[in-house]
């Protein structure tokens, strides 16, 4: 399948998830369009980097998605819209009692209502070009919960809402909405934390993983930002026409417990 001649949008892609996803969408011939809050000159180098291996015009366009005016602005921006990631996030852990507001904020502002905005700025251009793609990162976390992460779970509760109603307000448009709910994947920040949880529990490399991190993914493999764009794909598959307003969980049996 070819995406060539589509503009894909993924907030949060200097990094982890989006980043993968980025490059698995720009290797199907799509222009994409890296962002983070940062503008650096490495933010700008990857953007090439992908724009020169893929032979596509992808490019890095700065936006603090915990500001509306910037979530719609980095669309308008970008001058075109069919396929919309919303992917940025952030996470703070800790009990209700003690959970600092403005990371509470935070959260809900990155992780939800800057899907919020992107969209509501993508849909008239996915309209007017007859054809969209909206696809939110949310999590295992969007449809189950744990303890210490309020702010991040009902967060991602809400993308998974926002989603159903996106979908049922373009069901009889050629645009479709749907949520990728990823378990535990591998990105730098989760194998940064694996000596620190090897040290913590006297433990080697396999067994802190199998046992500590991913006590609650029964296939105890992480998933990889690569099948994340495997999925971002088939959804914008014509195979995936009829597929809207649903969760897609990649997290090797997490929800299934
Ligand atoms: P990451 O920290 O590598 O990536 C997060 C990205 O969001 C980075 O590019 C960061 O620059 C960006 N970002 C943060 N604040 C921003 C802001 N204010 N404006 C713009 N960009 C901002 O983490 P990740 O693991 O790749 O997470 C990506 C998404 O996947 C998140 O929504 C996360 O909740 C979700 N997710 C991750 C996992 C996992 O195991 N890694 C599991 C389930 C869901």
């Amino acid at each position: 399948m070819t995406l060539s001649g589509k503009t894909a949008i993924i907030t949060g892609s200097n990094s982890g998830i989006g980043l993968g996803v980025a490059w698995e969408l720009a290797k199907a011939g799509a222009d994409v369009v890296l962002n983070s809050f940062s503008d650096t000159d490495e933010d700008h180098a990857l953007a090439k980097q992908i724009a020169d291996e893929t032979d596509t015009q992808s490019r890095y366009i700065q936006a603090d998605m915990s500001k509306g005016d910037q979530c719609r602005a980095l669309i308008e921006k970008a001058g075109a819209c069919d396929i919309l990631v919303n992917n940025a996030g952030i996470q703070h852990v800790s009990g209700i009692d003690e959970f600092p507001t403005e990371k509470w904020d935070a959260i809900i502002a990155i992780n939800m209502t800057s899907a919020f905005h992107t969209t509501a700025a993508a849909l008239p251009m996915m309209r007017k070009a007859g054809w969209g793609r909206v696809i939110n990162i949310a999590s295992a976390h969007g449809l189950t919960a744990s303890p210490y992460k309020s702010a991040y779970v009902a967060a991602k509760h809400g993308v998974v809402g926002l989603t159903k109603v996106t979908a049922l307000e373009t069901a009889q448009e050629p645009i479709t909405a749907n949520a990728i709910c990823p378990g535990y994947v591998m990105t730098p920040l989760v194998e940064a934390q694996i000596p620190d949880t090897m040290e913590k529990y006297g433990m080697d490399r396999e067994t802190a993983i199998k046992e500590v991190m991913l006590t609650r993914q029964p296939s105890k493999e992480f998933a990889t930002t690569e099948q994340m764009g495997g999925t971002a794909i088939f959804l914008c598959s014509d195979a995936a026409q009829q597929i809207t307003g649903t969760t897609i969980s990649v997290d090797g049996g997490w929800t299934a417990l």
